[in-house]
């Protein structure tokens, strides 16, 4: 309970600060919760305003001035006007135990140091950053997977001879299927931007 504090900005998505519950010079814990007034209703979409009650959920976020950040989200449970449901409401920010972009900087980061220094310098478990650092991987390789499965299915369209087979059941644009959710730190140097095979076909 630090008087002494007035405000501290998290720059989150759809979050507001309540109160910051903790300023030590070690550490800082915020108390947040959801700027959305009326979350959905998961199972029938209707919104919903009324509160059955609440719950408190900590997640790690990154640091400020060094020190390490805990907010304790005040999470809602609703009652659904609609179909009478209770739910935990949703948060883009806030799922897991630590934020998307606290992940996203162990990664990064254990990208230029070990797994054991990343751990200490963010003050979270070894398991912690090894966990996300394989799931990471994984994204990466099924990303690449798929991406060779399209290049494979679709010959590069200005490799032929410029004849359009024309086969009107099939569309000819696809929406470029999503880089790997969540996770994705800043995109390593070896994706190789459109490479050009040449005539392939002849
Ligand atoms: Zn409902």
């Amino acid at each position: 309970m630090a008087g002494d504090v007035v405000s501290v900005r998290l720059w989150l998505p759809q979050t507001e600060v309540v109160e910051v519950i903790v300023d030590a010079p070690g550490r800082l814990r915020v108390r947040v919760a959801s700027s959305v007034s009326r979350p959905r209703c998961a199972d029938c979409g209707a919104r919903c305003g009324r509160v059955h009650d609440r719950r408190e959920k900590r997640v790690r976020d990154l640091e400020v001035s060094g020190r390490p950040v805990t907010l304790v989200w005040d999470r809602r449970r609703m009652v659904c006007d609609g179909c009478g449901r209770r739910f935990l409401e949703d948060h883009p920010a806030l799922e897991g135990r630590l934020t998307a972009r606290l992940a996203r900087r162990l990664v990064a980061d254990a990208r230029e140091m070990t797994v054991n220094t990343v751990a200490r310098r963010h003050r979270v478990g070894w398991h912690t950053v090894m966990a996300l650092v394989i799931a990471y991987g994984g994204l990466v390789g099924e990303h690449r997977r798929r991406r060779r499965c399209r290049r494979h299915q679709q010959p590069p369209p200005e490799s032929c001879d410029a004849k359009p087979t024309a086969s009107p059941t099939t569309p000819t644009s696809k929406p470029a299927a999503s880089s790997p959710p969540n996770l994705t730190p800043p995109s390593p140097a070896t994706q190789t931007p459109q490479k050009r095979e040449g005539s392939t076909v002849r």
